[in-house]
């Protein structure tokens, strides 16, 4: 039996990928097998098919971090043939064959039901970008940030954990502040529910101050860089920061008088190794705090084949929103 996926080999100067129709026995060891209706494309899969960092280790591999599907078979005690499945993350795209497929075999610990008004597609729409923007919600919360501290600042807004966080954020009631270098936008990120439109270059260059004006009761940092030890220094007395992403750098050349003067919690987000626990949390609380009318204002619907037309253009940020991958 085979199927339609993406390859991706190692060549002599970088990476390349290719649809290919591939072998069911060719995939690796896992002990449920799904049928994949939905993948999508995030920042890391862009890094993983331009081989801009070394994401994947094992070639040639399946790429793709997401995949949302049907349970076909399962020796796994946690799941039968017919379960709604969504996988974000683990060692998908790096040591194991990736969702970017019409089939993927994994292994069932990797797995979470996708709550019941979730459909593949949506669970899709949402992937690691979405999953992540919720985990950058939770961690604010937990650092007790609530609606009436203050503007919440978002990062890299027009991006896909950006748009996500700015819907989930409007939904809880927040005041959200998208920065973003693209403007022309504008309107879109108002109909996600931003309050207000700065440009992301206020937040870019380096600053002599190690604190300037109290701004933000919140952050959600895409960034990196400059960008994030400025939002760190414009945070309000006893405000938070949650910081998942590098698109300006993965460097932080800063100080720590946001900590030590405000009380500043500056909280890291990881979604790939996150235990079970936190992501079926992320999960639940996607399925009710997540208007699905805004999901889908965000969502562009492409093909399998059509990923190797559009991944080039994630990292110099030319994609809006989310990409979903039919690969069926
Ligand atoms: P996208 O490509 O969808 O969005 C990235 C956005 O970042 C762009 O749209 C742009 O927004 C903004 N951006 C790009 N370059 C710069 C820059 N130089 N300075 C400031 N902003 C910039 O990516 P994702 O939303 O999927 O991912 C965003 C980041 O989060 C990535 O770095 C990714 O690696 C990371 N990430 C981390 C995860 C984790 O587990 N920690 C999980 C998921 C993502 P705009 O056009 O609005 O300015």
């Amino acid at each position: 039996m085979s199927f339609k996926a993406l390859l991706t080999r190692k060549t002599n100067d970088g990476v390349s990928t290719e649809l290919v129709d591939f072998d069911e026995a060719n995939l690796m060891d896992g002990d449920v097998l799904v049928q994949v209706e939905y993948s999508t494309l995030n920042y890391k899969d862009a890094l993983a098919l331009t081989g801009a960092r070394p994401v994947i280790r094992t070639f040639p591999l399946i790429p793709g971090i997401d995949l949302a599907g049907v349970v076909l078979d399962s020796s796994s005690v946690d799941f039968k043939p017919g379960d709604r499945v969504v996988l974000n993350g683990w060692d998908l795209s790096m040591g194991h064959h990736g969702g970017l497929a019409q089939r993927a075999r994994v292994r069932g610990e990797w797995l979470n039901r996708i709550p019941g008004n979730l459909s593949t597609r949506d669970a899709m729409a949402i992937g690691t970008a979405g999953y992540t923007a919720m985990l950058c919600v939770l961690a604010l919360e937990d650092a007790g940030v609530t609606p009436d501290r203050g503007d919440v600042l978002v990062t890299g807004a027009n991006g896909g954990v950006g748009s996500i966080a700015v819907a989930i954020l409007s939904k809880l009631g927040y005041r959200v502040v998208a920065a973003t270098g693209r403007p022309e936008h504008a309107e879109y990120l108002h109909s996600l529910g931003a309050a207000e439109i700065i440009d992301r270059a206020q937040l870019s260059e380096p600053r002599e101050r190690p604190v300037s004006a109290e701004r933000w009761a919140g952050v959600v940092d895409v960034a990196g860089g400059p960008t994030l030890v400025n939002a760190l220094a414009e945070t309000k007395y006893r405000g938070a920061v949650a910081a998942c992403g590098l698109a300006q750098s993965d460097e932080l050349h800063g100080s720590v008088l946001p900590f030590i003067l405000r009380n500043v919690t500056l909280a890291g987000v990881d979604s790939v190794n996150a235990p079970q626990a936190v992501r079926q949390r992320a999960w639940d609380r996607l399925a009710t705090d997540l208007d699905p009318q805004k999901l889908e204002s965000t969502v562009q619907l492409i093909g399998l084949a059509e990923v190797l037309d559009v991944y080039d253009q994630i990292i110099p940020g030319k994609v809006r929103g989310r990409i979903v991958v039919d690969v069926n």
